[in-house]
This record gives structure tokens, sequence and C-alpha cells, in this order.
């Protein structure tokens, strides 16, 4: 016969808020629940750190045993799970307290939640919690407890099959620990898992792994320890103290990225809100940057422990970066709810965006070659803040980069953009694609390019949506060179050729031949000053979206008819001048302008819009330049 079992046991019966969240996670059906490890090493680990801070002024509590550690003992035979800690400890009044009753609000809020929400929705919130030292009730029919406060002679055991009561004996100075708690979880048959070594050492690294306390496994009873985590949270550090190599391995565990982190930012806000935020920008994009659910990847812990990932703690277009926000100003067993309106929560999001764009702008004045492949890499996402962030518009404009007529590497910036514009410029143009090559050999850059005038080359699908939404850059309108009038005519073309031989054809007969010709097929026809070489080219009207956005939104379903556009022709070119000399009547004339209306389609990277039609006018054609 035991010791324990010679001294009094005496049965109390739970508070009823207990007794409610009791039979709340014994029958939850909540299929997570691996998060009672979460909270028991949370509650270890948090006993630590309360006979650290009491040691302060006590010292002899610590005695030969001053290292705060955590232990978790495996019996796969017994199907049991030891969770033991060598922190405070609990007295017997600690215990009823603190196991019996619920006094804590935050526990008791959740409670109203639950029953406001009822039945199975109840399920879905505990994992939104931490549920704290109940949880243990969704793995175990049996829990013991067995605690010995610091600097007591006495050792306490509590013990409830969670059921209502719970019992409460003195220990034996044999079966209890000299300082600190041990938990015993009888599993549930269906909780056999967690007996396993594997299962256990993974759920510890993934929930727990940066609780500040070591961590060791032991397999089976009287087996070696093996050290799970070793207590250091390297983000309370301070920077100058974490090495490059650290930082690289926490960045490649938090991230689950075997690269190397392209920036770090690592800072601790003091004030009326303080956190601690560690942040990595990858240098390669992470498999899921284009999810349609585009959510952020930051993990909020609460003093070092891991409470959730999906507190959009950035906004979407930083969904690339990696990292952690720590603060203790939220109660561990916060909400979901509670995390999106709290206060805090908007200014975390605030001073993390800001100092995460301001470690890019650095990085761009100060490596611009570092910057260059970050913006490679993540500029296309960064992009979507123009038009999603309103109010951080100018500052992500600002920091873009962009291929230009003038440089093909994305490293031109609006404002040199802006400091380069020609006398009588008044817009900043660009031409929107789907690819580089595309987009240099399109026919309306030419009249541009002849004046020296830079055009940015926009070429990811973004791009077509915040040049519509964005106002203007330094009081400069955007303007896409495939839509309305180019407006060239104040521009100084670069080497003016006075002896340019000027159009002798009748080229308003033509354009009046041509409009007749094509009908429908196009809005308009007009001269052109956006050309030099080629024949024709297409651009959109004035009102809409411009040719580019006009093709994403078809292919998106978003637009159900093609908008006309305007065909434009060089009034300078041979062949327009050849077909507007030619004879009235003459049959090839027709064929021609067709070509010349599928030729600008071409050009533009579509089809003819005929194929079969378009084919047997070019074999007339053909045939009849090679009899003549
Ligand atoms: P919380 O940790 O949020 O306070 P829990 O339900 O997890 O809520 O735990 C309730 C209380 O039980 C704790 O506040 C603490 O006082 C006590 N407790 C639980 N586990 C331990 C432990 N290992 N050592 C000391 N006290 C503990
Ligand atoms: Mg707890």
């Amino acid at each position: 016969m035991s010791e324990t079992a010679e001294k009094t046991v005496e049965n109390h019966v739970f508070e009823a808020d207990v007794a409610r969240l009791l039979h709340l996670m014994v029958h939850s059906v909540y299929s997570d629940k691996d998060v009672f490890l979460r909270e028991l090493i949370s509650n270890a680990a948090d006993a630590c750190e309360k006979l650290r801070y009491e040691a302060i002024t006590h010292p002899e509590m610590l005695g030969h045993d001053a290292q705060p550690h955590i232990s978790l003992t495996l019996d796969e035979e017994a199907r049991r799970i030891v969770v033991e800690d060598n922190g405070i400890g609990m007295s017997r009044g600690e215990m009823i307290e603190s196991l019996g009753t619920i006094a804590r609000s935050g526990t008791r809020a959740f409670m109203e939640m639950v029953e406001a929400a009822k039945g199975k929705d109840g399920a879905q919130l505990i994992g939104q919690f931490g549920v704290g030292f109940y949880s243990a009730f969704m793995v175990a029919d049996k829990v013991d407890v067995v605690s010995r406060r610091a600097g007591s002679a006495e050792a306490w055991i509590w013990s409830s099959d969670g059921k209502g009561s719970y019992n409460i004996a003195e220990a034996s100075a044999a079966d209890a620990p000299k300082r600190g708690t041990r938990i015993t979880l009888h599993l549930l048959e269906d909780a056999q898992k967690y007996t396993s070594r594997w299962n256990v050492e993974h759920i510890v690294k993934q929930q727990s792994g940066h609780v500040p306390v070591p961590i060791d496994l032991h397999e089976k009873p009287g087996a070696e320890a093996v050290r799970l985590t070793d207590g250091t949270a390297l983000w309370t550090r301070s920077k100058s103290e974490i090495s490059k190599e650290e930082y690289t391995d926490f960045y490649r565990s938090v991230a689950g990225q075997y690269d190397e982190p392209a920036l770090t930012v690592h800072f601790r806000a003091e004030g009326r809100h303080e956190y601690t935020a560690l942040a990595f920008i990858p240098s390669t994009p992470p498999f899921d940057l284009f999810d349609t659910d585009r959510k952020g990847r930051m993990k909020l812990y609460v003093k070092r422990v891991f409470i959730t990932d999906d507190a959009e703690l950035l906004p979407r277009y930083l969904r690339f970066v990696r990292g952690l926000v720590d603060t203790a100003d939220l109660p561990l067993n916060v909400s979901r709810e509670m995390i999106q309106e709290s206060p805090l929560l908007a200014a975390i999001r605030k001073g993390v965006t800001n100092r995460v764009l301001t470690s890019i702008e650095k990085l761009a004045e100060n490596e611009p070659e570092s910057f260059a492949k970050l913006w490679e890499t993540f500029g296309s996402v960064i992009k979507e803040g123009i038009y999603e962030d309103f109010e951080r518009r100018q500052q992500l404009i600002a920091l873009s980069r962009f291929r230009t007529t003038a440089n093909e590497e994305p490293v031109r910036s609006l404002a040199d953009y802006v400091k380069d514009m020609k006398d009588g410029q008044k817009a900043i143009y660009y031409l929107a694609g789907s690819s580089l090559a595309q987009l240099k050999a399109s026919p309306q850059l030419e009249g541009f390019r002849a004046r020296g005038i830079e055009v940015l080359l926009l070429t990811d699908p973004v791009d077509s949506f915040w040049v519509t939404t964005a106002p203007d850059f330094e009081g400069k309108p955007f303007r896409s060179i495939t839509q309305g009038n180019a407006d060239l005519a104040d521009i100084q073309p670069l080497d003016a050729k006075e002896d340019k031989p000027k159009a002798t054809a009748d080229v308003d007969g033509f354009i009046a031949f041509a409009k007749s010709t094509l009908g429908d097929a196009v809005a308009d026809v007009r001269a052109s000053d956006r050309l030099t070489e080629s024949p024709v080219c297409l651009v959109a009207t004035e009102q809409g979206p411009d040719r580019q956005l006009e093709k994403i939104l078809q292919g998106a379903g978003r637009m159900e008819q093609a908008a006309k556009p305007i065909l434009e022709v060089n009034p300078d070119h041979a062949l327009i001048a050849a077909i507007a000399a030619a004879p009235a009547g003459d049959e090839f004339r027709a064929d021609a302008v067709q070509l010349l209306l599928d030729q600008a389609r071409v050009l533009d990277g579509d089809k003819p819009a005929d194929p079969r039609a378009f084919s047997e006018r070019l074999a007339r054609v053909f045939e009849r330049a090679l009899k003549s």
C-alpha cells in the first residue's frame, strides 16, 4: 500500500463553470487535440518564469536546481504522458484555486462565446483559443497533478476524471517532485499517439519550439533524455548578440524555407503597445505566393507561446514576409475575434508594415543590387499594395522599379523617370503586355522612341490595375500608349528630318475607304502620330480599359465583348501611300485594308480575327504581287 493512500483524500466538486468547460472539452469533436500539449508546456514554462521572478527576492528558492527545465516522459504500455517542470509549483490552496475554479476572465469570456455559439461551433472555437489546463481532458480520462510549491515541505496530489469533481490529498515525498509540478495524463484509447516519440517531438517543436525553457523528452520511463528545444527564444535576445547564421537557422525553422533571408527586420516596439517583431524576406519565392487566398504568414506569439499564424499581421501584399510578432500585452487564451478587434493588433500591423517597408527602402538606397533582386522576386506582389493600401500608395509607387525603354532591367524608379521627362511631356507613359519581347516590338512605341520619350514596359498582370487606380506620381498622370491620342505633336522628334518625303497620297480618302471597308470591326480609323516604322497599329478608345487591361478582363471573364479598337495608320508609310494611290474599284484595296487590320492584331500579340479569310486574302495578294 502506497503512502499516499494513507493520507486523507478530500473530494471537491468543480465550480459550475469548470464543470461546463470540462463537459465541453470531453465532448468536443475538435480534431486538433494536439493543443493540449502546448497548453501544458506553456503552463510549465509560466511556472518556471514565475519562479525566476520570485527568486529575484528569494534566491534560496532555487536551491541546487537553478536551471529551469521541462521534461516529457512517454509510457506506451501504460498509455501515459507525463509533463513535469521544476517551476514555482502549487500549494494545496493554489491547486484548489487554480484547477478547481475559473479565476481567469479569458476563460470566462471563452465560455460565453461557446455558450453563444452552441453545439458544433463550440468545438471549432476550441482550436482558436488557448484553452488552458482543462484541455488535458480532451485526451485523458484521468489527470493527476502532483505539485510542490517552491520552498515548501509538503506536496499535494490533485486528481480528477473530469466528470464533476476532483480529489486532493497530501502526496508522499517519494511520489512528488522536489520542486514544481508533475502532470500525468492517463490517455484515452484514441490518444495513444501521444506516447509516440516521433509524434510528440514533432508537435513540441512545432508548437512550443520557442518556449523560453529547455524541453527534454524521455521515450519511456527511465530512458535517457533527448533535448527537443533549448529554451532560447531568439527574438528576445538583442540584435547585436545574434549572428547571421543564427538568424538564418531561425528563419529556416520559422519559414519552412531553406534559402537565405534576403532581408531581416528585427525590432522591439516600446511605449503604448509593446511587442517584438522578427520578420524575414526570403530570397526565393515561397510556393504559395500566388495562392488565391493570399494570406500573410506571420506568426503571433504571446509571451513566447505560439498562438496563431492566421492573425493577418501584415497586409496581403507583404504575404511573402515570414516571421513572428511576440507580445506580452495579450492574454494567452486570446480568441480570433479578440485578436482581430484588438487595438494592439492594429498597432502591430501598422508598426511592422512600416518597418518592413522602410527596411526595403533602406536596402534600395544602400544596396541597390540586393534590392534589385528582391524587387525582381517580389515586386509584382508589392505592387498589389498600390491599389490595396490607399494610405501607403505613394510610398509604394515610389518604391517600385520598372523596366522601361531606357533600361530593360527593372531598375528605373518613377523619380528617375520624372527627372528625365522631355520638355512638353505631361504624362508618365506606359505600355502593358504579357512579355517584354512583345512590348519591345510594339508599333505603338515608335513615335515615343523617335522622340526619346521613356515608356514604362509593364509585364505583370497587376500593373494594368494599379496604373488605372493610381491617379498620378508627383502630379504626373499615368497614360497608356495604347489608348486614346498620343498627343506627341508638342514634343520634337530627336532627329527631325526636314527633307523627309511628305505624304503625297490622298490619306483622307484612304481613311474614308478603310472605314467603310472595315465597318463594325473598328471604332475608328485615323492617322497616327505614334508610328514611324510600322504602317498600322491598334489603340483603345479614350474611355474604358487600355488594350492590355481589356485582354486581362476578357481572360478573367469580366468583360463579355471586346471593345472595338481604333486602327491608326501611318500616313508617311510607303504601303499606306501605295494602297491610297491604287485606283478606286481595285478589289486589291479591300484585301489590303483587311490585311492591315490583321497585321495590327498580330503586332499586338493577337491572332487574325478570321484565320481562313486572312489566309485567302494573303494568297490573293501574294499571287498578284508575284504575277506583276
Ligand atoms: P492560464 O495558464 O492561462 O492561467 P490554465 O488553465 O492553463 O490557465 O492554468 C490555470 C492555472 O493553473 C495557472 O494560472 C496556474 O496558476 C496553475 N497551473 C497550471 N499548471 C501549472 C504548473 N505546471 N505549475 C504551476 N502552476 C500551474
Ligand atoms: Mg495556461
